[in-house]
């Protein structure tokens, strides 16, 4: 589903190396982890997958697209393929928790009749059918971070890539969280790529880890 042969990649403004001839392959399916320190080059990792950054060396696919060579046409089907959990939720105040995760299906002009069935087929999964109508001031942290997930998965992406997703989580709500995620990999078979700097939180969760500092790959396994 993912793979990167001999990437390195530097940012333009400060010359920082981010990516170091990393080589990676992730499978259809997956539950890969990245971890690392602060800096080790694990969003980078993500930045260069949704198409954000481009690499100086190498060569990155991403499904069927080869990233150096992706038209800007192509780009909006590149996305169309990855949902995107930040620790942040970013979700929109007015919004009550419906519209928020129908949002996405609006943009691309689906019929209301389709959108509901898919935003309550959403919201039971992440178990917040009772909370729909609430605005995101009016949800707990842990059900905020549940709303930002349905929002990523409502148009069923192929890749879902999740940046320290359950950070502002008490231990008791990550817990929680990751089992659901567990059970959204089996039920959805998306191929998730999960970056943290929780140790625990990958040996407990990953199919795969793979360890970066310096943005180099330190192991994978
Ligand atoms: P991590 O996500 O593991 O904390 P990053 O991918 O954010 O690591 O950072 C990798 C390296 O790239 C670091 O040296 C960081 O300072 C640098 N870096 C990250 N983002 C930028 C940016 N937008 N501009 C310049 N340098 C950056």
């Amino acid at each position: 589903m993912i793979e990167f042969k001999n990437v390195t990649m530097k940012y333009k403004t400060n010359g920082a190396v981010a990516l170091d001839d990393v080589n990676v392959r992730i499978d259809d399916g997956e539950f890969v982890f990245i971890v690392g320190a602060s800096g080790a080059g694990k969003s980078s990792f993500l930045n260069v997958i949704m198409g954000q950054e481009k690499v100086d060396e190498g060569f990155v696919r991403v499904g069927p697209y080869s990233l150096g060579k992706i038209r800007k046409r192509d780009l909006p089907y590149l996305r169309r393929m990855l949902g995107i959990v930040f620790q942040d939720f970013r979700l929109i105040p007015k919004m009550n928790v419906y519209d928020n995760v129908a949002f996405a299906l609006r943009v691309i002009g689906m019929s209301e009749r389709k959108i509901t069935k898919r935003v309550r087929y959403v919201l039971k999964l992440v178990d917040l059918s009772d909370k729909a109508d609430n605005l995101p001031n009016q949800l707990s942290t842990g059900e905020r971070q549940r709303v930002a997930i349905a929002r990523a998965i409502i148009n069923r992406p192929r890749i879902l890539l999740l940046d320290e997703p359950l950070g502002a989580l008490d231990l008791k709500m990550r817990k929680e969280m990751q089992i659901e995620l567990k059970e959204m990999q089996r039920e959805l078979g998306i191929t998730f790529v999960y970056v943290t700097h929780d140790q625990e939180e990958a040996l407990t969760m990953s199919d795969n880890i793979i360890v970066m500092k310096d943005g180099v790959i330190q192991q994978i396994g």
